[in-house]
């Protein structure tokens, strides 16, 4: 065999992978149907900016080997997401929720008051899962309700919600929101860890990085001659979409994808924070991202007269498209547990990343799991 290891993508789970095999000596090649490397890390430069081009990717870890890792490939910026939510009430709102939010909603200036309100909030949604007997929230309604109550379902999670997923939040799990942090504290940064930024002239430096010294193979798609990719290596590192490589033997899964409203606009600072998201119903897109505000910071921003900005229209996922995020209801969970019944039999393939698992995964976990892979015996 020509490679120790065929690597099918060359987003960050393939580009890490290949990267530690490379340090230990490994024959790999990197093979990838796009253009370009990094998966839906790639930015494109439009007017000195570097605009992610397939949605906003925020580095994020408490984790001090992944750090230390990435910054040993390119250093970090201090970015810190602290994003703002626009509300049907015509308000603006800080996200994650926490003291400023519970201000801007109803006033409470101290915890103590907060605490009061949030419980006045929650009431109806506790009594009602008592009174039908239910301990844990059975969606992510009922999670959201009990959480955090209804004047921020209503305002800053519902509408979001189900235009990101194109689904009733009483369709959904209520994992997808616990995601999102509550504080009785003014803090505005929407991550608890203790790690975040931006690698320093874009991810790309990043998968480049990380690919330095790495045979790579774009436009190249496995499943047009996979027989002669297959031949090519002892073991498979596929990163694809999962239900694909088993020819959709067990029917398709479901994706979302987000369609991308891209302007470069004749203006420095259009609003003044990387991340908006429009929390209404009624408005079409979920989120405008502002790029510059990812690696540019303070009055900077005004250095460039043009900014760059993208709406983010989410769509469900059809072929020829990109897909982005796995939907995690459960006809889809069904659907993968059976692939991975599959997939944890094979001897020569391993599989990783947010397709291949079926995973809503973040880069940092990515990156632990690849280490973690080369820690352990079973190569
Ligand atoms: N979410 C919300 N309102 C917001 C932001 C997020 O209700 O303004 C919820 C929504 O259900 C979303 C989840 O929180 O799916 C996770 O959001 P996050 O921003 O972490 O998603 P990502 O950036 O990965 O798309």
């Amino acid at each position: 065999m020509k490679y120790d290891y065929l690597i099918v993508g060359a987003g960050l789970f393939g580009a890490t992978f290949a990267h530690l095999a490379n340090n230990q000596g490994k024959r790999c090649l990197v093979i990838d149907k796009r253009p370009h490397s990094g998966g839906n890390l790639y930015c494109e430069k439009i007017e000195g900016i570097n605009v992610h081009k397939y949605g906003a990717h925020i580095f994020h870890t408490s984790d001090k080997e992944v750090w230390d890792f990435v910054n040993s490939i390119v250093p970090f910026n201090r970015y810190t997401n602290s994003p703002i939510a626009m509300a049907p009430d015509g308000n603006l709102y800080n996200l994650p929720f926490n003291m400023n939010t519970f201000y801007q909603m109803w006033g409470v200036k101290t915890p103590e008051e907060a605490m009061a309100k949030l419980e006045e909030q929650r009431r109806d949604a506790l009594d009602k899962m008592l009174q039908e007997g239910v301990s844990e929230p059975r969606n992510l309604e009922e999670q959201a309700l009990t959480l955090i109550g209804k004047d921020i379902y209503e305002q800053l999670i519902k509408g979001y919600t189900e235009k990101q997923w194109g689904r009733k939040c009483t369709q959904l799990p209520a994992f997808i929101i616990k995601r999102l942090p509550v504080r009785l504290t003014f803090d505005n940064n929407y991550f608890n860890d203790n790690y975040q930024g931006i690698p320093i002239g874009g991810y790309n430096q990043l998968i480049n990085g990380l690919l330095d010294g790495v045979e790579v193979k774009l436009n190249s798609d496995f499943f047009n001659n996979r027989e002669y990719w297959e031949s090519l290596a002892d073991k498979i590192v596929f990163t694809g979409k999962i239900d694909e490589f088993y020819d959709y033997r067990y029917g398709k899964l479901e994706y979302r994808t987000v369609d991308f409203n891209t302007k470069i606009l004749d203006e420095s600072n259009h609003q003044g924070n990387a991340v908006v998201n429009y929390t209404s119903a009624s408005v079409p897109y979920t989120r405008i991202i502002e790029h510059k505000h990812f690696e540019t910071f303070g009055n900077a921003v005004y250095d460039n007269p043009k900014t760059v900005i993208s709406e983010e229209h989410s769509t469900e996922w059809h072929d020829g498209m990109e897909p982005f995020y796995p939907v995690n209801d459960e006809r889809n969970q069904t659907v993968y547990a059976q692939y991975k019944e599959l997939a944890d039999k094979e001897l020569n393939v391993i599989f990783g990343g947010r397709l291949a698992e079926y995973k809503y995964y973040d880069m940092a976990p990515i990156i632990a799991k690849v280490i973690s892979y080369f820690k352990s015996d079973e190569k």
